[in-house]
């Protein structure tokens, strides 16, 4: 196992006929940034900042700054995306989060805490920059509703960035995207997409939202469907919307690893797919073995059925025995 890891490591995520797919690592622990290289992965596409934020008292703007350049120094000259505190809904933050919200995930969370907070959000904004020098950093805000958020959010980067650079801090660029996660993003993509460096669609959260089932209640779990041509839909349209405006789009939600969904989300155009890393070298060999004409083939036949069910039938008997035999 060791060893094909190892072999792996060195072959390129590439289909057959040569259109590269980057993969990129999720993590929630500064010190998983020790391995993901061994993965495979060439870069962070998620790193979830608000574990930082689990324990009593928020952490410093040094304490956070520390843990930031940690990550980007480990993965330096290779991409890190750091996503900004994405508190509430099932990652209850003490000292921060509310505990009695009737609908927790629709509740006061993520950019709306960091809004509301903003002694909070420009602290880790300011710790996310003054990182910045040690490697090559991306910042990330999550479950962005609307375009107001998105402007005062880089509006409050812009302020912290102008702070430091009158403070004498030199400082790089930082490429500024937002996640994907509510369906209102996507009904508004093209807007969204003249502001912002690149995308990242959280289907975990855009399945949850997109058809109304809660991702974590397990009454419900066969309805938290992937392939609902809903969703699909909604990740084509965010596609075109950020390649029309030039910007990449990467998916960073649980489906991204899943065998049959990597073939569907690499037809649909998606340039990268971040995933747990032990997930990497499955979703390699899987790349490798097709061609990307014929999984953007199955792409546009998918997007026309009008079901889950058909859509996992035709993926199912188009490439399941090809997965099988990739073991
Ligand atoms: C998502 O919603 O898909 C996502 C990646 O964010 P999280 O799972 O942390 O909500
Ligand atoms: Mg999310």
């Amino acid at each position: 196992q060791k060893q094909e890891l190892f072999m792996m490591r060195q072959l390129e995520p590439m289909t057959l006929d040569g259109k590269y797919i980057t993969l990129h690592a999720n993590i929630e622990l500064p010190m998983e940034a020790d391995t993901v290289l061994d993965f495979g992965a060439t870069g962070i596409g998620l790193y979830r900042s608000e574990f930082l934020f689990f324990r009593k008292g928020a952490p410093s703007c040094e304490e956070q700054a520390q843990a930031y350049a940690h990550i980007l120094k480990k993965l330096e000259p290779h991409p890190v995306v750091i996503r900004t505190l994405d508190a509430g809904g099932d990652k209850l933050v003490s000292d921060i989060s509310a505990t009695d919200e009737a609908n927790p995930f629709m509740g006061w969370r993520s950019i709306r805490v960091c809004l509301s907070r903003k002694d909070l959000f420009k602290e880790q904004l300011r710790a996310l920059l003054l990182a910045s020098r040690e490697g090559h950093l991306r910042i990330m805000f999550p479950m962005i509703s609307s375009l107001d958020e998105l402007r005062e959010a880089k509006r409050l980067y812009q302020e912290c960035r102008t702070q430091l650079l009158n403070e004498g801090v030199e400082l790089p660029k930082v490429k500024v995207g937002c996640m994907i996660e509510v369906p209102a993003a996507v009904m508004m993509v093209d807007a969204r997409a003249k502001e912002v460096d690149f995308f990242s669609i959280g289907t975990n959260d855009l399945i949850q939202f997109t058809l109304a089932v809660d991702r974590t209640n397990e009454l419900i779990a066969n309805m938290f469907e992937p392939h609902h041509p809903a969703v699909l839909n909604m990740i084509d349209r965010t596609v075109r919307a950020a390649h029309r405006e030039g910007i990449p789009v990467c998916v960073c939600g649980e489906m991204s690893s899943d065998p049959l969904s990597t073939l569907v989300l690499v037809g649909l155009g998606v340039d990268e797919l971040s995933m747990t890393p032990w997930s990497i070298m499955e979703c390699k060999k899987i790349i490798r073995s097709v061609n990307y004409e014929d999984v953007k083939a199955t792409a546009r036949t998918v997007l026309k059925m009008d079901t889950a069910e058909s859509v996992n039938r035709y993926l199912r008997q188009k490439y399941l025995q090809m997965i099988i035999d990739l073991g």
